[in-house]
């Protein structure tokens, strides 16, 4: 039996009807940049994450760049980031010609370890960037704590989050911006490439949507340095259909983790630790295993297909070679992206393929 990590076409053909209803009536709308369908998927979903706020633009990447841009983050501040999340986080602060600071993961949720922040900050420190990693939330009440005593500006990258909450809020406004990623195999994910941020503070919201259109506010009049990162409408409009399945699909998601967490009994495997204040949106299912490479070599001769995110943390890529840190500078980042297994957690998974890739696993022996 195959168990595909991921399985998109599967889960985009049962809203089909739906798609090419909305793209026959795209196509004779004549209106192929912003306009209805970008103001009414931005408005559904800052509703949908109970935030005041929410601009479309490009990607995810742009999403955190242009967040950082509208604080006046830029050469000379620092940014505090964590050191285990996709690069688009450290590059994001790059982008704004800021240095970043990485810093270690929690051993447990390896969200960011909120004990070693402090330690961090400098005159020249302007924000922190938590990443909810994996669907997992950043502890962001002692977070937002650090950030007021310092003067921070907090930076959410949920570009992993869609849906989840912490202490019994959305993920959305916790911090003054959340950048988000619709990548297509994110939980809310379009047909290319779609971001957004979502927020409390309409000044900056307002600045972010004239940041991604050439710092324009009126047409042909320019006020800051821009860039071209808009909100494809055809991809709002494919967002604003899988919107009103997001919950169903993560419910899945939470059922399958479930699954794997009651059922997975390896003595060589370490599950994930969810923490009780908040609601998981799994994006990713991640265990830990030192025998990776043995382990996965196994399920992928019996059909399970398994990623890991991330092989090489951001610090140790040769982009960041003039940061001049040796791979294990960071050890606990180094030796957790050394053991991360991510397992097949999509919602169009059957429970057969499930049973499958448990079975498969429980019966990995060295
Ligand atoms: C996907 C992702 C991004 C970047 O999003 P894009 O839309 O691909 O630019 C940023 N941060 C994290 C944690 C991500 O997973």
């Amino acid at each position: 039996m195959k168990v595909p990590f991921l399985d998109l076409k599967k889960t985009n053909r049962e809203i089909e009807d739906k798609l090419i209803s909305e793209f026959t009536k795209f196509l004779s709308s004549g209106q192929y940049i912003g306009g209805e369908a970008v103001d009414s998927f931005e408005k559904e979903f800052s509703s949908y994450c109970g935030s005041e706020y929410c601009v479309g633009v490009g990607n995810g990447m742009d999403a955190l760049t242009l967040a950082l841009k509208s604080l006046e983050i830029g050469p000379g501040d620092e940014v505090i980031v964590p050191n285990m999340t996709f690069i688009a986080t450290w590059l994001s602060v790059t982008a704004t010609g800021a240095d970043v600071v990485g810093v270690e993961p929690d051993n447990n949720t390896y969200t960011i370890d909120i004990n070693l922040i402090e330690r961090e900050i400098t005159d020249k420190t302007k924000a922190i960037v938590p990443v909810h990693l994996y669907g997992h939330p950043a502890k962001m009440d002692p977070i937002k704590k650090i950030a007021s005593k310092y003067d921070l500006y907090v930076v959410e990258d949920a570009a992993q989050a869609h849906g989840a909450s912490y202490k019994n809020k959305k993920i959305g406004s916790h911090g003054d911006l959340t950048a988000w990623s619709f990548y297509p195999g994110k939980n809310l994910g379009a047909l290319g490439d779609a971001g957004a941020v979502t927020s409390d503070n309409k000044d900056l919201i307002n600045k972010i949507k004239s940041l991604s259109n050439y710092g324009s506010e009126e047409r042909y009049v320019h006020k800051f340095l821009g860039v071209n990162s808009r909100l494809d409408p055809l991809q709002a409009r494919v967002l604003e259909i899988k919107l009103k399945f997001l919950d169903q699909w993560n419910e899945r998601r939470r059922e399958i983790a479930d699954i794997y967490l009651n059922e997975i009994a390896s003595p060589h495997i370490t599950l994930p630790v969810v923490s009780s204040e908040i609601n998981h949106a799994w994006h990713l299912f991640c265990i830990r295993i030192k025998q990776r490479d043995k382990f996965r070599e196994y399920l992928e001769n019996k059909g399970v297909e398994t990623l890991i995110h991330y092989p090489i943390p951001p610090y140790s890529q040769e982009a960041y070679s003039y940061l001049g840190y040796d791979l294990d500078y960071f050890p606990l980042s180094f030796q957790i992206s050394n053991e991360l297994v991510s397992l097949p957690i999509c919602p169009s998974m059957s429970n057969d393929q499930l049973d499958h890739a448990i079975r498969t696993i429980n019966s990995f022996s060295l």
